[in-house]
C-alpha cells in the first residue's frame, strides 16, 4: 500500500480510509477481503453536464493542434505511465484483485496503445479522388469526431481506458471517462499523469459515479457528446445504444463474449494445455476474451483433461500482492455467488468435477481454479459468460459438428482453436463467426491488431490503424470551377 498512500496525497478527490470525505463519495474495496482501501468523491448528473461543457471548450483548441504536437503529449504520457508502472500495478491489484505480475503486464499493455496512437496521430491521411467532372477535384479528409464519452469496466482498469483515450486524443477529440465503481483509483492516477505530460485541462476528464445509470444518462443524451465508447456487459451496452439513439451518437461497443476453445486431434496437446491455462485462468477468468466453452475432439479428450488438470494444480490462489500468486479473487461477492451458482447448476445436471469445484476454503471472494467435464447444452454454464476460473469441457466428433457448436451463440468476440493441418486451419479460421480467432495461441490482444466483436459482441474496433478511424469523421469536399 506504500505506493497508493503516496499517490492519494496527490489526488484531490481521493481520501485514505481514516478521512471519510463530507462530499458524496464511494468506497473502494480490496476484492480479496472486501476491506475499504480508499474513498473517492463522486460526480452527479449536474456536475457531469459541466464536465461535458468543459470538454467541448477543450476540443476546439486540442483538435486545432498539429498531429505532431498531439503526438508529443501522448508520447510523454506513455513514458510517465511506464515510469509509474509499480504504482499503477499496485493500485490495479488492490482495486481489481489481479496478481501483481498480471497488473504489471496490464500497465505495459495499456501504455502500448498510447505509444501506438501517438504514432498513428500523424497518419490520419485523406485522399484525392479523380473527379467525374471537368475542372474539379474531390478531396476526402478525416476530422476529429468531437467530444467522446467512454464508460469502462473493472477487469482491465488501465488498459480499457487507454484503448479508448489514446485514439480519441490522437484524433483530436476530447474525452470524458466514467470508470467502473470498483476501480476508479488507477483511472484518476492516469488522468493526473496525462496532465503532468502536458495535456490541456478539460481534454481528458475522469468522472467517478456511484450511480452509473444517472451519469450514463447524461453522457448518452447530451448533444455535445458525439460518440460513446463502451466496454462492458451486453445488457448495459444495448441499453446505452438505445439511449444514444435520440442524438444519433456514433458508437463503439465492446460487449460480452462466449469464446469457444477447440482442440483438434492433430493439435500439439501440450501447447493447447498451455494456451488453455493462459486464456482461461488469466485474471481469474474475468476477461471478455476468456475461453468459455472448451470443445475437445474425442480421440484426444482424456489426454487433454489429464494434462490440463496437472497444470491447474500448479496454479496458486491467493492475494494478488502475495509473491507467487497466479490466480486472485473474484471482483466481489456477487461475482462469487454467480460463479458458484453456475457450477452448482452444472454439477446437478451431471457435470464431472476434475479439479476445484467450489468457493475456496480460505474465504474472501476466492473460487478454486476448476475443471468441469461432460458439459451439456442444458447447463447454464454452456451458454452464459462464466467470468470465473472454470474450464467447462466437452467432447466433439467432427470438424463440421464443432463449427456448428462454436457458432451457435449470439456472441462473436474471441475464439481459439488448436490444429496443425494447414487446410483445416484456413477452413476453420474462416468458418468461425468471431471478430478474433486465435490459432494455436490463447493470447490474442495486442495494440497492433483490431480488437472487437461481431454479432451481439459489439461494434467497431480498438487498436491497430483501423482504431483511429473510429474517432474520426470522413468529410468530402467537391471543388469545382478550378479551370476558370
Ligand atoms: P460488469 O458486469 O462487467 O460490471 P457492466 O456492463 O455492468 O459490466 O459495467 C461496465 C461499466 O458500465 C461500468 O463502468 C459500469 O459502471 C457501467 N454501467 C453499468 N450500468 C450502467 C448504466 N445503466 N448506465 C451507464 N453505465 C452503466
Amino acid at each position: 500500500m506504500i505506493h497508493l498512500k503516496n499517490a492519494i496525497k496527490q489526488l484531490p478527490v481521493v481520501y485514505d480510509i481514516n478521512t471519510r470525505p463530507k462530499a458524496p463519495h464511494l468506497t473502494v474495496t480490496d476484492p480479496a477481503n472486501s476491506r475499504p482501501i480508499a474513498f473517492v468523491e463522486t460526480t452527479d448528473s449536474k456536475e457531469t453536464e459541466a464536465v461535458i461543457e468543459k470538454a467541448e471548450k477543450a476540443f476546439s483548441s486540442w483538435s486545432a493542434k498539429t498531429a505532431k504536437d498531439r503526438c508529443k503529449v501522448l508520447k510523454k504520457w506513455h513514458d510517465l505511465l511506464l515510469e509509474n508502472s509499480d504504482l499503477l500495478a499496485e493500485v490495479i491489484t488492490l482495486e481489481s484483485g489481479k496478481p501483481i505480475q498480471e497488473a504489471k503486464g496490464e500497465v505495459a499493455y495499456g501504455a502500448s496503445y498510447v505509444e501506438w496512437f501517438a504514432e498513428e496521430a500523424k497518419r490520419a491521411y485523406g485522399e484525392m479522388v479523380p473527379a467525374p467532372w471537368q475542372d474539379a477535384e474531390i478531396l476526402v479528409m478525416k476530422q476529429a469526431i468531437g467530444v467522446v464519452a467512454a464508460i469502462t469496466p473493472w477487469n482491465f482498469p488501465v488498459a480499457m481506458i487507454t484503448r479508448k483515450v489514446a485514439p480519441a486524443l490522437a484524433a483530436g477529440c476530447s474525452i470524458v471517462v466514467k470508470p467502473a465503481e470498483d476501480t476508479p483509483l488507477s483511472a484518476l492516477i492516469m488522468e493526473k499523469l496525462a496532465l503532468d505530460a502536458g495535456l490541456p485541462h478539460g481534454t481528458l476528464q475522469i468522472v467517478v459515479a456511484d450511480n452509473p445509470a444517472k451519469v450514463g444518462a447524461v453522457l448518452t443524451s447530451h448533444s455535445a457528446v458525439k460518440k460513446l465508447s463502451f466496454t462492458g456487459s451486453t445488457a448495459v451496452g444495448k441499453l446505452l445504444m438505445k439511449q444514444c439513439a435520440s442524438t444519433v451518437k456514433k458508437l463503439g461497443l465492446e460487449l460480452g463474449g462466449n469464446a469457444p476453445f477447440i482442440v483438434f486431434e492433430d493439435a500439439d496437446i501440450d501447447a493447447a494445455v498451455a494456451g488453455a491455462i493462459a486464456s482461461k485462468y488469466r485474471n481469474a477468468g474475468q476477461t471478455c476474451v476468456c475461453a468459455n466453452r472448451f470443445y475437445i475432439q474425442s480421440t484426444v479428450y482424456d489426454e487433454f483433461v489429464e494434462k490440463l488438470a496437472l497444470s491447474v494444480q500448479e496454479l496458486k490462489l491467493g492475494h494478488g500482492l502475495k509473491e507467487g500468486t497466479t490466480v486472485g479473487p473474484l471482483i466481489n461477492q456477487a461475482a462469487l455467488l454467480k460463479v458458484s451458482a453456475l457450477v452448482e447448476d452444472a454439477k446437478s445436471k451431471g457435470a464431472g468435477v476434475k479439479s476445484g469445484g467450489q468457493a475456496a476454503k480460505m474465504g474472501g471472494n476466492y473460487f478454486e481454479p476448476t475443471i468441469l467435464t461432460d458439459i451439456t447444452l442444458d447447463m447454464d454454464i454452456a451458454v452464459e459468460e462464466i467470468f470465473g476460473p472454470i474450464a467447462a469441457l466437452n467432447r466433439f466428433e467432427t470438424e463440421q459438428d464443432v463449427i456448428k457448436l462454436a457458432n451457435d451463440t449470439p456472441y462473436g468476440l474471441a475464439s481459439y482453436f488448436y490444429a496443425r493441418d494447414v487446410g483445416r486451419i484456413f477452413r476453420v479460421g474462416k468458418a468461425l463467426e468471431y471478430g478474433m480467432v486465435g490459432v494455436n495461441t490463447g493470447i490474442i490482444s495486442t495494440e497492433v491488431a483490431p480488437f472487437g466483436g461481431i454479432k451481439e459482441s459489439g461494434l467497431g474496433r480498438e487498436g491497430s490503424h483501423y482504431g483511429l478511424d473510429d474517432f474520426m469523421e470522413l468529410k468530402y469536399m467537391a471543388l469545382t470551377g478550378l479551370g476558370r
